[in-house]
């Protein structure tokens, strides 16, 4: 079984983060480190933090952490690739501390006109900031819906930056089902065939989370609108067949939908528990 869960605040700390993931039902989370719109530096309670990884340690909760909106890999600017490496190892400390699994960064945004130095910029500010981390906590690049751009849709480019980089053992993925089905990679509900072939680069043997959205837009819109689970354009057929895919047992599934009726999201974490009976 997938480990379910969503997102959850941490205006409480770390701790009561982990404990509400647990009271909705489920055995997984994703938490914003810091403020999510900023990219400066947060001292953190370390008191704090390691009472989250205790208590995810004593009752089998997974985390993942999520890195600021500003965050972007693929910025050509020095100042700000300087300050998004330092973000992202400040990042990884936090979810070091809080015994998560990594934390989420998005491919990036290049705005530029030689796409290739926008991938040339996402591998260096990994390189930047993975040389300067030994903890065990990974990055976990996340797929985009090609809002911006096409860049950071598919799974041949997430598995080449992952392989040019020059530790690719401390780079993961993680795999956002409406990013994936708006980008057009997954084109139609029924239709899991981008598993074979992400299987086939060796894409999913690096899967480690999944954000688990329904989309609001059809496949190929290219438009970045999480519906809850069941409501959107992929549907109950669709995100319940992938539910099945292997890969996604013991790893965190994690919800980035609105929420239900009493505030949390413990009625869509039953339904995908339910999807699976
Ligand atoms: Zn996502």
């Amino acid at each position: 079984m997938p480990r379910f869960g969503s997102h959850v605040s941490i205006s409480k700390g770390y701790l009561e983060a982990a404990k509400a993931a647990l009271a909705q039902g489920g055995s997984s989370f994703q938490y914003f480190p810091k403020n999510p719109r900023s990219l400066v530096v947060k001292t953190v309670n370390r008191a704090d933090a390691a009472r989250c990884a205790l208590f995810c340690r004593d009752n089998g909760l997974f985390s993942i952490a999520h890195s600021p909106y500003p965050t972007n890999l693929a910025s050509e600017d020095p100042a700000q690739q300087d300050q998004t490496a330092a973000s992202l190892i400040n990042d990884l400390e936090i979810a070091e501390m809080c015994g998560s699994v990594g934390v989420v960064v998005h491919f990036g945004i290049y705005k530029g006109k030689d796409p290739l130095q926008g991938y040339k910029n996402i591998i260096q500010c990994l390189d930047k900031t993975l040389s300067a981390w030994q903890g065990k906590a990974k990055l976990l690049i996340e797929n985009q819906a090609g809002d911006h751009a096409l860049m950071g849709t598919t799974f041949e480019e997430l598995v080449q930056i992952r392989s040019l980089a020059r530790y690719p053992e401390k780079i993961a993925f993680c795999l956002d089902t409406c990013h994936l089905f708006a980008s057009g990679v997954w084109s139609e509900p029924e239709n899991l065939s981008f598993a074979k072939h992400a299987r086939k680069l060796g894409y999913m043997e690096h899967l480690a989370a999944v954000h688990m959205n329904d989309s609001v837009y059809p496949s190929g819109s290219r438009r970045d609108r999480h519906a809850a689970v069941g409501e959107g354009c992929i549907g109950e057929e669709g995100l319940s067949a992938f539910l099945k895919l292997p890969e996604l047992q013991a790893i965190p599934v994690v919800l980035e939908t609105r929420k239900d009726q009493d505030g949390t999201h413990s009625d869509q974490i039953r339904l995908l528990k339910h999807w699976l009976e």
